[in-house]
């Protein structure tokens, strides 16, 4: 018998005089979560409202797994460290291994950037493939339970509401009754749309402020048969990236070879320049990318699905991190902390990042009653300090975009524009500036990589002269 299927309509039992600690969400995040978890707790227990699918398939909690997903190099970095052997297995499931320099193809802003013998790959699936393969490799610690079909309605505390002891459940359907399920810890990975604002609101606390850039992006995806002995002309593509121009030209396109021989085709649409969800559209749209090497791809292959949308995606920050006062035992990391433009790649990544936070801390304090559980609040200031970055690189960009709501503005944001404008020239013409620029997109590097003098002399040189040669 699955959990699932043991735990419909009544609450998992308590492992005696154990430490338990509770996740609300099954996705990416929580997943993660539960793994490190799962080192410092005798019991985990992830709460999923979704029943999970016996395979590597969509669910409709995680609908955003119709989209391409990239995970940016750190974050298979930590997976790997998380699950070591992960890669292998996405690999052996049908996951493609694209050489960088030579076989992604990546439409700049300022023209296909250069093609050369990098070290770096990237593995390309989709999202249901990577939480199916989550999900497995922690069937295997024994801390561990997944539980689906079972939706967390609020967070339960002590009487004057200073420490969270667990959550209120409805496992099935909405018929069934509410249970209380205790922990010492509570985290809440449960995505974007995630309900502890309310929560906390219930508990006496106030709301987080909240930072919000929208460059009103959508989204529309489709699979397609890669077809045989396919090549593109001219190159080793194997996987593109075209990116849209700001100020006008709002149209990009994504297409990776991922499990099942397919290509996961998504087209990005900015400033509410939203790719429509037919078919004729769909290609047509594709057709009016600033290259027509995706057109040309999909535009007699055979297509595999339907065609998908989604705008949910501008970037909101939750400032938990702010809070003077703070529930102990609870944790708030993933989506339901800080959700990013998807068009960067860094959830995933983002939320990897946040778990080895949360485990760095677990592994300094030991959790318990007195200890432990007032740490969450330095935990989720710590979260604060990583999110910088990535919600930098992603707001910035979307400053570009007159269009943009709640864009950082001002002389700096102009100047990083113009700075990154040079260095993403150079990268079109120099393997090395294209390498470094990857890495610090990929978040192996820091920013301020960017600044090296070997760079900046360069960067400033086509800034003063954008003719020059700028050798
Ligand atoms: C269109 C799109 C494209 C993206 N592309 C990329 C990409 O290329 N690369 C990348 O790294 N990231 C990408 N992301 C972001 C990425 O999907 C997430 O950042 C990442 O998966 C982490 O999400 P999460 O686990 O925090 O939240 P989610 O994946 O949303 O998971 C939250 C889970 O919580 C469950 N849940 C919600 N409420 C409750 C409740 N009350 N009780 C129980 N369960 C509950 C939900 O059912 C869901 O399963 C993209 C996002 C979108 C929307």
């Amino acid at each position: 018998m699955s959990q699932q299927d043991e735990y419909q309509g009544k609450p998992p039992p308590s492992v005696p005089g154990s430490s338990r600690a509770i996740v609300i969400g099954g996705g990416i995040a929580g997943l993660m979560t539960a793994r490190v978890l799962g080192n410092h707790f005798k019991q985990v227990l992830v709460l999923e409202r979704d029943n999970f699918p016996d395979g590597p398939n969509l669910r409709s909690g995680a609908p955003q797994g119709r989209h391409v997903h990239l995970l940016l190099l750190r974050g298979k970095q930590i997976l790997e460290q998380l699950f070591p052997g992960l890669s292998r297995e996405l690999i052996d499931n049908g996951a493609r291994l694209i050489k960088m320099g030579e076989e992604l193809g990546v439409l700049t802003y300022y023209g296909w950037r250069v093609q050369h013998a990098g070290k770096l790959s990237l593995l390309t699936f989709t999202q249901p493939l990577l939480e199916w393969c989550i999900r497995k490799r922690l069937t295997e610690i024994e801390a561990v339970e997944i539980i689906g079909g079972c939706r967390v309605n609020g967070l339960t505390a002590d009487a004057k509401g200073v420490r969270v002891t667990g959550v209120r459940v409805r496992f099935g359907n909405t018929r069934q009754r509410e249970h209380q399920l205790c922990g010492e810890l509570v985290v809440d990975a449960s995505g974007r749309f995630s309900r502890t604002p309310e929560w906390l609101s219930t508990l006496g606390y106030n709301s987080p402020e909240v930072s919000v850039v929208d460059p009103f992006l959508g989204y529309t995806s489709r699979f397609y048969e890669i077809p045989s002995n396919f090549s593109m002309p001219r190159s080793k593509w194997k996987a593109l990236v075209l990116l849209g121009k700001p100020p006008d030209y709002t149209r990009g396109g994504v297409l990776l070879p991922v499990e099942g021989g397919r290509w996961h085709v998504t087209l990005v649409g900015t400033a509410k320049d939203y790719p429509p969800n037919d078919e004729s559209g769909f290609i047509e749209f594709a057709r009016t990318l600033r290259s027509r090497a995706l057109y040309d791809a999909i535009k007699t292959a055979r297509p595999l699905s339907g065609v998908a949308g989604y705008r949910s995606t501008k970037n909101r920050w939750r400032h938990y991190g702010s809070y003077q006062r703070w529930p102990r035992g609870f944790i708030v990391l993933g989506d339901a902390l800080c959700s990013l433009n998807p068009v960067y790649a860094q959830g995933m990544s983002v939320a990897a990042l946040e778990v080895m936070v949360l485990d760095k801390w677990l592994r300094e304090y030991e959790w318990d009653q007195d200890n432990g559980a007032g740490v969450a609040l330095h935990v989720q200031k710590e979260l604060a300090k990583i999110i910088e970055t990535p919600w930098l690189m992603a707001t910035t960009d979307d400053a570009r975009w007159p269009a943009t709501e709640g864009a950082p503005t001002g002389l700096t944001t102009q100047m990083m524009h113009h700075y990154l404008d040079a260095v993403i020239a150079l990268a079109t013409r120099y393997p090395k500036v294209d390498d470094l620029f990857a890495r610090v997109v990929h978040l192996l590097e820091p920013e301020y990589m960017l600044f090296h003098p070997r760079i900046a002399l360069r960067a400033f040189a086509r800034l003063l002269n954008p003719l020059s040669s700028v050798r």
